[in-house]
């Protein structure tokens, strides 16, 4: 069945609104049903003029207060509140949910729209890293399908379909390094928020772009190639490719290894979430071969990265660990951005809450939830000692 009616959670943001240039692109039979802003509601009313969507998800309540109704896309109704998110998340006439939302604020709904059997279209990596195990769980109970958005894992999700899953011997996720690839430990404990938020390849949301800075957004995407594949945390590696062409790589048994290029632009893997198994054309940048150019692949540093380790750690023992480590990432990167913690001090404190938690191998999401909590209150008791 073709998976045309689209609904995108988080519409406002950057995956969001590259997601509401992607539709629009594709034209029929492709359409947005419906999509969701946070604080930004009246910024997506007017980005929806272009579109015919039946209804828009406010999650902020008083955001939604302040939205002058008479300026909502003709025929649309605006829903308030997370209910409503995961409303839009089930809607029976919605075939493919983006989850764009960024954090675990993304979790009930992705997980709603699991549990409903939709094609979801997965941005929004945290809900695999807190929740891997129950969105996997309802996907198989549902009949649902994921296919990653995260160019890495479109790469691999890609490069699969010319080999089974038993044929693969590793996975290998291509990381830039970030803005702080070659600056040394020292220079690192200094950097500023500015430093921080300038990624030398992608333009992204605050809080990935951080994550890109400390490489806990690595950390996170082996998390998830854990629950997206179903592969165990030691067929998964990293290496670092500064120029974000590579978008990954699969090695299957006989040694082959697989990739897919293409210039960095998020549109790409978006698209290919929503069309595959077809391929459509795309108004991204291409490759240009008749320009030279050089591809660097480098080990990543363990050492001046500690969250790669954290990383590992949490795709190898899973249980509770990813929603604290997870819960304490969203806490820390908050206090760095607004100048409470030193930039080393994010994975520091990442590492001391995880070591710190009671682990217990199959929480349920009561647990998780209590756990997300208890990790940001012990994450801001820590940051102010520190
Ligand atoms: P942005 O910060 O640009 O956008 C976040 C979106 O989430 C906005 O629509 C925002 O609404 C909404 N939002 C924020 N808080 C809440 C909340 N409490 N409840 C409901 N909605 C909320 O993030 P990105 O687009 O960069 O990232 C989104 C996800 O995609 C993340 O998980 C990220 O890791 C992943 N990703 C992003 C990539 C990128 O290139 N940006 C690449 C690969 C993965 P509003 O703005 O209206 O407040
Ligand atoms: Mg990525």
């Amino acid at each position: 069945k073709p998976k045309n009616s689209i609904a995108v959670l988080g519409a406002t943001g950057s995956i969001g609104a590259a997601t509401l240039e992607v539709v629009r692109e594709l034209g029929e039979p492709w359409h947005l049903w419906g999509a969701s802003a946070h604080s930004r509601i009246l910024e997506l009313a007017g980005t929806l003029q272009d579109f015919q969507p039946h209804y828009m998800v406010a999650t902020c309540a008083e955001a939604a207060r302040g939205c002058d109704r008479s300026r909502l896309p003709p025929g649309c109704e605006l829903l308030v509140g997370p209910d409503a998110l995961v409303r839009l998340a089930q809607d029976p006439s919605v075939d493919t949910v983006v989850a764009a939302i960024v954090g675990s604020a993304g979790l009930m709904s992705t997980l709603a729209a699991a549990q409903a059997g939709k094609r979801l279209a997965l941005a929004n990596k945290e809900t695999l890293v807190v929740a891997g195990g129950l969105v996997t769980d309802a996907l198989r109970q549902s009949g649902g399908e994921m296919v990653p958005v995260d160019s890495e894992h479109s790469a691999i999700f890609q490069a699969l379909q010319a080999g089974s899953k038993r044929e693969v011997e590793r996975i290998v996720l291509t990381a830039s390094g970030g803005p702080f690839r070659t600056w040394t430990s020292a220079q690192m404990a200094d950097a500023s928020v500015e430093d921080a938020l300038a990624h030398p390849t992608w333009q992204m949301g605050r809080k990935i772009s951080i994550d890109s800075a400390t490489m806990m957004n690595k950390a996170l995407e082996v998390i998830e190639a854990r629950w997206l594949f179903d592969l165990p945390a030691d067929k998964i590696s990293v290496v670092v490719h500064p120029q974000s062409i590579i978008h990954s790589f699969v090695e299957f048994t006989d040694g082959s290894v697989l990739a897919q290029l293409s210039p960095p632009d998020m549109r790409l893997p978006i698209q290919y979430a929503l069309t595959y198994p077809d391929r459509i054309a795309c108004p991204c940048p291409k490759m240009d071969w008749r320009q030279p150019w050089t591809l660097d692949l480098e080990p990543a540093d363990e050492e001046r990265f500690p969250a790669l380790e954290l990383g590992w750690e949490v795709a190898k023992r899973g249980g509770t660990c990813g929603v604290v480590v997870n819960a304490a990432n969203e806490a820390a990167v908050e206090l760095f951005l607004s100048g409470e913690l030193r930039f080393p001090e994010i994975v520091a404190g990442c590492r001391r809450i995880l070591d710190q938690h009671h682990y217990t191998p199959s929480p349920g999401l009561d647990e998780l939830m209590r756990l997300d909590r208890w990790a940001r209150e012990e994450t801001l008791k820590w940051a102010a000692q520190c």
